[in-house]
């Protein structure tokens, strides 16, 4: 076969490379709001309302009361690395914070329209800005750019519309509105189940009663029961596990450094007693929601081992690492992490559900037994 001619190689342009980054940030409906989620509790909110038109393609907002985002600092909020989370390289270790990296209103300008109403409680009226590829813009023509003063109370309002559509490969790579919807709900789901101190809800718009509604002041237990139903809140057990309570001598772990290695998790799993289809495995690592595929075939091990085959369990895990032990700057669509001494703390959160899991099986067996 000839050769190809090669052909020139071109710079691209800015809005282009801004495009193909968000569309890497942005799958889907579900990651823009858990992005926006995420952004609403690091703002400190306890009331988190979300409301959707389409799966989230037509219209996805979302209404905290946070801190709100000040006024002065709207004209650079939905460019690329602009945040109020991070300003040193050395503060990627100490993270407490979702965000850090500014990329989410970014990208969302880049791929939807945007526009934020917000208050801090020192502003007197809340003020309005629409975005468009990471800058102010007009909301219409003829219009100005500028932010505008509007009623609204403490707390931000971010709405997001037209998801994709600029971007129809995007688009046409998403299921339909029911589907799309699901995974919202479960993030929205998953996220009250884990702040259980905050309010949440989700509806679609123009319907009276949400999908999901939680009150604030709630526990992890009770969120439980309230979203996914009273035959797994009847069975569920919990274990509070720490590397204090092991006597942790891994070789290679870094004595001069005690703290680094400490950790602790949380787990509400699902007794012997429940057996469900498939399993639902809620795993949040320093409050962000994740994936191990390791954690949970760990996890389900201990399981088969127990339940009759074709069974599944419940299990709510959250663990807490030294943040400096994970690394958080790798992409933000890698939902899968890995974190330092993984290994021996699944095999320590195992075996401590596992006694649990065991205790109680015998128990239920002396019951049949008397
Ligand atoms: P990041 O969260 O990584 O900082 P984002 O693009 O998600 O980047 O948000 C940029 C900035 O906008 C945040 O650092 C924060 O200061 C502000 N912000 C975004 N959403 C909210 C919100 N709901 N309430 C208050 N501030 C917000
Ligand atoms: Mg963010």
């Amino acid at each position: 076969p000839p050769f190809p001619e090669p052909l020139p190689i071109r710079r691209l342009e800015q809005t282009v490379i801004n495009r193909i980054a968000a569309g890497e940030i942005i799958h889907r409906p579900a990651s823009a709001l858990k992005e926006l989620i995420e952004n609403s509790l690091d703002a400190g909110s306890t009331s988190i309302r979300v409301t959707i038109k389409d799966g989230g393609m037509k219209l996805l907002s979302i209404q905290d009361n946070g801190c709100g985002i000040r006024k002065t600092d709207l004209p650079i909020l939905a460019e690329r690395f602009t945040t109020s989370k991070l300003s040193t390289f050395a503060d990627l270790s100490r993270l407490t914070t979702y965000g850090f990296r500014g990329e989410a209103l970014a990208s969302i300008s880049y791929v939807a329209q945007l526009s934020v109403v917000s208050k801090t409680k020192a502003e007197t009226c809340a003020w309005k800005a629409v975005y468009s590829d990471g800058v102010l813009t007009a909301p219409k023509a003829g219009a100005t750019s500028e932010p505008k003063p509007c009623a609204g109370n403490d707390g931000t309002t971010i709405t997001v519309e037209n998801l994709f559509y600029n971007t129809p490969t995007r688009l046409s790579a998403l299921r339909g509105s029911s589907e799309e919807y699901a995974r919202i709900l479960d993030v929205v789901t998953k996220y009250a189940i884990h702040n259980p101190h905050v309010s949440f809800t989700c509806r679609k718009a123009g319907s009276l009663s949400p999908d999901v509604s939680t009150p604030s002041a709630s526990t992890t237990a009770q969120a439980i029961r309230l979203l996914y139903g009273q035959t797994i809140a009847k069975d569920l057990m919990n274990a509070s596990i720490s590397s204090s309570t092991q006597s942790s001598s891994t070789p290679d772990s870094d004595d001069d450094n005690e703290d680094s290695s400490s950790w602790s998790a949380e787990a509400h799993f699902t007794s012997p007693h429940y057996q469900g289809k498939k399993t639902v495995m809620l795993l949040f690592i320093n409050h962000r929601l994740v994936d191990s595929t390791r954690i949970q075939k760990a996890l389900e091990s201990i399981y088969a081992g127990i339940l009759p085959k074709g069974a599944a369990p419940f299990i709510y895990l959250s663990l807490h690492i030294d943040p400096r032990s994970v690394d958080v700057n790798v992409h933000p669509t890698k939902r899968e992490v890995h974190f330092l001494n993984e290994e021996a703390i699944i095999e320590q959160i195992s075996d401590a559900m596992q006694k649990k899991l065991v205790e109680q099986n015998q128990s239920r067996s002396f019951e049949y037994q008397t």
